[in-house]
């Protein structure tokens, strides 16, 4: 399942208007292309010495190809991964970004503006590029959101903060090619992506591409990079059919979700037997026929592999669009147990089937889902709603209370988090764990 969030980024800084304080960046949680993408990143930032626990990779509802990094986190749009056709290319995209993170060229930026500002600055790139989407696809929503943006003044003061400097992508190449080289893979694929960013200026004047923006490339710096990516001994080599497999179905679940009926059909129009393809279809099926003939197609795919966790993740997908929320709870429990609860996601997806089942013995369950859920994955807005839910149908009202004022902080609706934790507190003992946290929740003040 991939769950689409939108997470609230306030822009603060001194060039930020007030039509522009608050932005929203939709961000895309899905444990299966989550758990790929750490795979690929895993290797590069051992190697390039980058603390994975203090990194992460954050996918961005976009269908334009973009990638970028600002302060830990390195941000991928769900359109660089469906346009990137092996696995490589993607690896090579993460090596560049993981070498701006290494290099340290963000410290430049970090210095100018602070945490908030930071923030800004991310939610103006995405903005530049929610234009451009918007522009083409014809999307008027994208557009308009974009645009809305980039009338608030701050763009063009921000995107000479975002662009690194030449001698900065030169140095974001060399070191993603040193990671690709020690690590055994090709430096290919990012040859191959940058070689399409080359051919799309030259065809339809695609000056405005949001990855250009943020990495500037001439075509000196190209012709560098071909020079030493074609000096490794692992130049022709391939990735595995396994990770290529994963990839494909990564795509297929991207195009059914985000590009919509037929996407998945146009894309796979050479492998339409391939599981990837079946699985594309299968999604498809559901979101935009029946969910019920979605069934049978699931169960195919689990029979030929059994203890494929996001197979019975969604299957349970599947079966809450059919109403049969036990057969969801079942479908994703077994998902959970596949991923040794190191999937909070699909924690969530069981605690909100489990809600749906509803029943006290349910109820408890799902509260306990939940719970650890949220130790694994803090701003979960989607786990605390359900949370709520549960609590309130159990009557604990002080709880429910404090869950709806977390889910609304972490969604940042700041002002509904404080109405609900005023609530919640005076439900609570002063003092009481409860107490303080929604106390916290009322005392908060965006940093500025
Ligand atoms: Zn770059």
């Amino acid at each position: 399942m991939l769950h689409c969030l939108l997470v609230v980024a306030f822009a603060l800084s001194a060039v930020a208007t007030a039509a522009a304080q608050s932005t929203r960046v939709p961000i895309v949680r899905d444990a299966e292309i989550e758990a790929l993408l750490a795979d690929y990143a895993e290797p590069i930032m051992r190697v390039a010495g980058v603390k994975r626990n203090r990194t992460e990779i954050v996918l961005v509802n976009q269908r334009s190809f973009n990638a970028f990094v600002s302060g830990r986190k390195i941000f991928i749009n769900v359109g660089a991964i469906v346009q990137a056709e092996t696995p490589n290319e993607i690896i090579g995209v993460i090596a560049h970004e993981v070498g701006h993170l290494a290099g340290g060229h963000q410290d430049r930026l970090r210095q100018q503006i602070d945490r908030a500002q930071t923030i800004a600055a991310v939610t103006t790139v995405l903005g530049v590029g929610a234009a451009i989407a918007g522009g083409v696809s014809g999307n008027r929503q994208a557009a308009q959101a974009g645009g809305g943006i980039a009338a608030g003044g701050v763009e063009a003061a921000q995107r000479g903060l975002m662009s690194y400097r030449r001698s900065e992508e030169l140095a974001a190449d060399r070191a993603a090619v040193d990671y690709l080289n020690r690590t055994g893979q090709s430096a290919k694929g990012l040859l191959t992506t940058f070689v399409r960013f080359q051919r799309d200026i030259s065809l339809i004047a695609d000056r405005i591409n949001p990855y250009k923006i943020s990495h500037p490339l001439p075509r000196e710096r190209l012709s560098a990079l071909e020079t030493i990516a074609r000096q490794s001994p692992h130049f022709d080599k391939t990735d595995s059919a396994a990770l290529q497999r994963r990839h494909d179905r990564a795509r297929a679940k991207i195009l059914a979700y985000v590009f919509g009926p037929g996407a998945v059909d146009d894309a796979f129009r050479d492998a339409p037997n391939s599981q990837a393809a079946r699985y594309g279809k299968a999604i498809s099926t559901f979101l935009y026929g029946s969910p019920r003939d979605a069934v049978p197609m699931i169960d195919r795919l689990i029979a030929e592999s059994p203890s494929d966790p996001y197979l019975h993740e969604m299957k349970g997908e599947v079966l809450l669009r059919a109403q049969d929320a036990q057969g969801a709870v079942n479908a994703f429990s077994r998902a959970v147990q596949l991923t040794n609860g190191n999937a909070p996601t699909i924690q969530v997806a069981l605690g909100h089937a489990l809600v749906l089942a509803g029943g006290e013995a349910n109820l408890r369950r799902a509260i306990g889902e939940l719970e650890v859920a949220i130790t694994l994955d803090t701003a979960n807005t989607r786990a605390y709603q359900h949370l709520a839910m549960a609590y309130g149908r159990l009557g604990a009202d002080g709880e429910a209370e404090l869950a709806t004022a977390e889910a609304n902080f972490h969604a940042g609706r700041y002002d509904e988090a404080r109405r609900f934790a005023a609530r919640a507190k005076r439900r609570f003992e002063r003092g009481a764990p409860q107490w303080l946290r929604a106390d916290d929740i009322q005392r908060f003040r965006v940093p500025r």
